[in-house]
């Protein structure tokens, strides 16, 4: 093969869209090998997840052959795989986008390193983010802790335009082998789960990219006033997509500023939503122990639950709260949850079951087609109250209340609850087909009691708070 070959590693960047490691890959005319490798990290994801990815890489690998590219799977070390690349090649190059979980930058400065030792360019781009964690810094020179200054802090900046679409990259003069993507069974884990969510997914960069505009055109303006309200639709969706890279949070920065621009309502909002998920990388970044530890040394020590079976109803959607459970069957059914939701079950989960928050971290992790380290760490620690910035512990939402207020007309709740309905929607009679057979649920089954009485739950978890706080 030609010495003028370069490797692009793709991990979380299935785009063609404003993506700086593939324009720099392609830039000098070389011939770009795009490689996925199912390594470590690819191993341990949860079930959801991992199948996600494995649609994204497919779906990648189908458009770059319409492109008369090829995406090259391989299993193995990082490093080992790239220098068998190499050596196969002769690439002379290795272009990427970065991610900022702890587990990727070690890995990534290991590969760096050692290729560079080897002779080879080994270059990281950006492109997962808005501004690179290491940017953004408080006038003493030290990371964001609360997400108010990050805002102001981020907001008047210059973004650069998106970079124009790839639309073609040079194939080698001879194509290194392949693995199959069907041979890595990344939906193993989800089993009948899988083909229900495919349902609702929506995978690749079309599919984002149209989302993107049906939000602008149909929801931006009435976001603010919308956005909690689970069955309004209003939201963009696309958390799903940024996960994936299958969508950049520069293009949708730029879209949304247009309609600040343009003086669109709840344009600004949605912009300082997305601006949530830069700054839960910002602090897993600055902060690696997120995801594990207690963000607040206070919180150490505190009388949390560790797995029982009162959060085992609350995964299997039976705790017979039914703002809980139409949330945690959307999970299990679409792969997603509506942000409100989100927030009543992790509240329900650490308060009124008082269960650690790590549980419902993992679940999550388990579940989420949109899974992310730093939001979903973040977000939990932000309900629980251990976390930066985080919703003050004594505030607990009341599941009821909450429902009359976001889902007064029982659309959230028909939606995904088919018991007691003369005529439940697919989506309702979904969770049947998702859930594991050994959980033994059925349609015909009686809708639950509740698990946990509210208003008791709300005290003892107070309780537990203030003796925690003074044991004397
Ligand atoms: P939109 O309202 O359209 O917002 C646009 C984008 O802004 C989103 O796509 C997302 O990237 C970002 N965003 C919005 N809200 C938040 C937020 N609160 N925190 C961080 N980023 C935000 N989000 C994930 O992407 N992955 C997770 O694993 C995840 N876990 C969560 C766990 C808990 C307990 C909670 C309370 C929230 C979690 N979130 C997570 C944040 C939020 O719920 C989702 O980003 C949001 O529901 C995605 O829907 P959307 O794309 O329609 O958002």
């Amino acid at each position: 093969m030609s010495a003028d070959v370069t490797l692009l590693w793709l991990r979380r960047d299935f785009r063609f869209y404003d993506h700086p490691a593939m324009v720099v890959a392609a830039a000098n005319g070389s011939a770009v090998i795009p490689v996925f490798i199912y390594d470590d990290h690819v191993e341990t994801l949860g079930a959801a997840p991992k199948w996600r990815l494995g649609e994204a890489v497919g779906h990648f690998a189908d458009a770059l052959a319409e492109k008369g590219s090829r995406l090259i799977l391989r299993k193995g070390d990082p490093l080992e795989v790239l220098r068998d690349l190499i050596a196969q090649t002769g690439a002379r190059a290795v272009h990427w986008s970065r991610t900022y979980d702890p587990a990727s930058i070690a890995r990534d400065k290991r590969v760096k390193a050692a290729l560079k030792e080897d002779g080879i360019t080994a270059q990281s781009h950006a492109g997962h983010l808005l501004f690179e964690p290491w940017s953004v810094q408080t006038g003493k020179g030290e990371p964001y802790k609360v997400y108010s200054p990050f805002w102001r802090a981020v907001k008047g900046r210059d973004i650069a335009v998106p970079l124009k679409t790839v639309s073609e990259l040079r194939a080698p003069s001879v194509w290194p082998n392949s693995e199959n993507l069907s041979s890595w069974r990344m939906g193993e884990a989800m089993k009948r789960g899988a083909a229900v969510v495919a349902k609702y997914a929506h995978i690749g960069e079309d599919r984002a990219q149209g989302r993107l505009a049906a939000f602008l055109r149909d929801h931006i303006d009435h976001y603010k006033e919308l956005r909690d309200f689970p069955s309004a639709g209003a939201t963009s969706g696309l958390s799903e997509n940024l996960t994936y890279g299958e969508i950049s949070p520069r293009a949708i920065w730029h879209a949304g500023w247009r309609h600040v621009q343009e003086g669109a309502a709840g344009a600004e909002h949605f912009l300082k939503e997305l601006v949530w998920r830069e700054f839960a990388c910002h602090l897993l970044y600055h902060f690696p122990d997120l995801a594990d530890a207690n963000w607040r040394n206070e919180w150490n020590g505190f009388p949390w639950r560790p797995d029982n079976k009162d959060a085992e109803a609350w995964r299997r959607g039976m705790t017979g709260e039914p703002f809980v459970d139409a949330a945690m069957r959307e999970m299990y059914v679409t792969g997603t949850m509506h942000n409100r939701a989100r927030m009543i079950v992790a509240s329900y989960l650490t308060k009124h079951l008082m269960t650690d928050w790590r549980v419902g971290r993992r679940w999550f992790e388990d579940c989420l087609i949109d899974w992310d380290p730093a939001s979903n760490a973040m977000s939990w620690q932000w309900v629980a109250g251990s976390g930066p910035d985080a919703a003050p512990y004594f505030r607990v939402f009341n599941p009821r209340t909450q429902l009359e207020k976001f889902d007064k007309s029982n659309e959230y709740r028909e939606k995904f609850i088919f018991e007691g309905q003369a005529n439940p929607p697919q989506s309702a009679r979904d969770f049947f087909d998702a859930i594991p057979r050994s959980w033994g649920l059925t349609p015909d089954q009686t809708y639950p009691s509740p698990i946990a009485d509210l208003k008791g739950g709300r005290e003892r978890a107070l309780a537990a708070y203030q003796r925690h706080r003074d044991p004397s």
